[in-house]
């Protein structure tokens, strides 16, 4: 394709995608393919000669478009929002025609200096302290591609963190907050060996009989409503995972006695917990651990390193009426790293997920590998920021770009009405489960987060009748076109069987109190129909 042609079919592409958006409130929200709808349609092989460009982007409309279920409809209520929206559309764009993978400094500095800013620029916006951001030259900022990958990157760190402090011990110089040795951080002589490989100061810090001495004691924690990214980082390392109990006394956070205990029994039994995720805003309910608890307990674990999830919740600390239930505090004083998406409900599409630490240098030793044909004259200086040593994957989106894009768009207070919104309309839709004979909040709103489930009025029901009945109307709600909510399961009380229930996840850009309170009428009355 060359630039005239670019201009004629990129002004279609835009035309297109402005009609998507006049009619999405007319489409139905999710998909209505059968599996292999695309695989059986789609020819099995690349076309052997060219094809014009007008035959595949009108392929997008007829054959993509149907097997989409639509995220930003307004009447999407499932999982958490994924929002997109114009400027991310654009950034994306303008990203993707400078693409390159931003790995070094000197890939393109704009990409490295762009995204160092943004953190911090974030980093504000929730409220985080300087210690987190990449201008305090201690801390740091970096954007990936998801939660999920985050945590592996905390986790790969926090491992490596917690050997260096077992192989270090007794070692004269001490860091601020363990006590412990951070020999050769600040020596920034480039050392390589014979094939050119900077030698990471971090390298020899840790022996191979450490590795194999400790590797299989290291326990990592969460509780019983962390999201699968903690199983699943301890799955891909090879490493020990504890879920841990909480209670619907407690609104499912998990508790700094929970933790005290399960720390105590491990240390006894010889194990060594190196990593806990405490979570701000968990997927089922949008509980907030006792982080303060927490961070109390593991002043006496120093090798324990506190990572909080706050994929969802965390861009509403933004809003400075939330902070205090979101425990800011706690995670400032606390945290070693923190990661909130704000490709969820933080505006910018996906893939834009932020993660902090309060100690840069935990990543630089876990993941700085720089062989000879890496090296470059700006970072054996030390003086920039080779983001490939803070990441699991060398090259790099620029992301940076939209979440520059939509803070300029929308500004601080932008950002903070389109919150505010999301979380009014959750409590209008609050008030009338509230209200309802028939339905229960099974847990506190969470902000723009309603946990609920039928519970007839009338007659005595079981636990496990009760069970029964939530999974019918499951089944009703999933068959609606016209919307779309996701379900959970409960731990019970302790001896009660878990709870069936429906998550009713507001936030979206274009939802309206209308779509929201239509799609309640909807649920009551499949509710009224199972109770008939
Ligand atoms: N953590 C929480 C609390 C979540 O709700 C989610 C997804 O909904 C994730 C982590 C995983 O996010 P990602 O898809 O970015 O890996």
């Amino acid at each position: 394709m060359d630039i005239e042609a670019f201009r004629k079919h990129g002004y279609k592409v835009v035309d297109q995608i402005c009609d998507y958006y006049a009619r999405l409130n007319e489409l139905p929200v999710v998909a209505q393919v059968e599996p292999g709808y695309l695989v059986n349609d789609l020819p099995t092989e690349a076309p052997k000669e060219p094809e014009d460009f007008s035959l595949v982007a009108s392929d997008f409309q007829s054959k993509i478009l149907p097997g989409i279920t639509h995220w930003s409809h307004p009447r999407f209520f499932a999982y958490f929002p994924a929002i997109t929206n114009f400027e991310s559309i654009l950034a994306d764009m303008m990203a993707t025609s400078v693409s390159n993978p931003g790995f070094n400094w000197s890939c393109s500095p704009a990409c490295t200096e762009l995204e160092q800013v943004m953190l911090d620029w974030a980093a504000k916006l929730l409220g985080l302290q300087e210690k987190f951001w990449n201008s305090s030259k201690q801390g740091g900022g970096q954007i990936t591609g998801a939660a999920s990958e985050s945590a592996i990157v905390a986790t790969v760190a926090a491992r490596e963190r917690c050997l260096r402090m077992l192989s270090l011990q007794g070692a004269p110089e001490v860091d601020e907050k363990h006590g412990l040795s951070l020999n050769g951080q600040n020596d920034t002589s480039v050392k390589t060996d014979e094939l050119g490989t900077r030698i990471n100061d971090a390298d020899g810090d840790v022996d191979d009989t450490i590795r194999d001495k400790y590797h299989s004691k290291l326990v990592m924690y969460g509780s019983t409503q962390t999201h699968s990214i903690g199983i699943k980082a301890a799955k891909i390392l090879g490493l020990k995972w504890r879920s841990l109990p909480t209670f619907k006394r407690d609104d499912y956070a998990l508790t700094g006695e929970t933790v005290r205990k399960a720390l105590e029994e491990d240390e006894k039994k010889g194990l060594i917990p190196f990593m806990l995720i405490g979570t701000i805003g968990t997927t089922s309910t949008g509980t907030v651990d006792r982080l303060s608890e927490i961070g109390q307990v593991l002043k006496n674990h120093p090798t324990v390193f506190l990572y909080i999830d706050a994929a969802w919740a965390g861009t509403a600390l933004a809003v400075p009426e939330h902070r205090e239930a979101l425990q800011l505090d706690a995670v400032n004083e606390y945290a070693d790293g923190i990661c909130t998406n704000f490709h969820k409900w933080g505006l910018v599409a996906f893939d834009c997920s932020a993660l902090w630490v309060r100690d840069r240098k935990v990543l630089t030793n876990a993941l700085d590998v720089t062989p000879a044909f890496l090296r470059t004259k700006h970072g054996d200086t030390g003086l920039v920021v080779d983001y490939r040593n803070w990441s699991l994957s060398l090259g790099r989106r620029f992301r940076s770009l939209k979440l520059w894009f939509v803070l300029r768009s929308y500004g601080v207070e932008g950002f903070r009405a389109h919150i505010r919104k999301g979380v009014q309309m959750a409590a209008v839709l609050e008030k009338r489960i509230r209200e309802s004979k028939d339905f229960e909040l099974v847990t506190p709103r969470s902000l723009a987060l309603l946990v609920f489930r039928l519970r007839p009025s009338s007659g005595d029901h079981t636990p496990e009748q009760l069970n029964e009945l939530n999974r019918r109307l499951q089944e009703l709600v999933h068959a609606e076109k016209d919307f779309n909510m996701t379900q959970t399961v409960l731990p019970g009380e302790e001896g009660q069987p878990s709870i069936d229930c429906l998550r009713f996840a507001m936030g979206g850009l274009r939802t309206t109190e209308e779509d929201a309170v239509q799609a309640w009428q909807i649920v009551e009355r499949l509710g009224e129909s199972i109770i008939n």
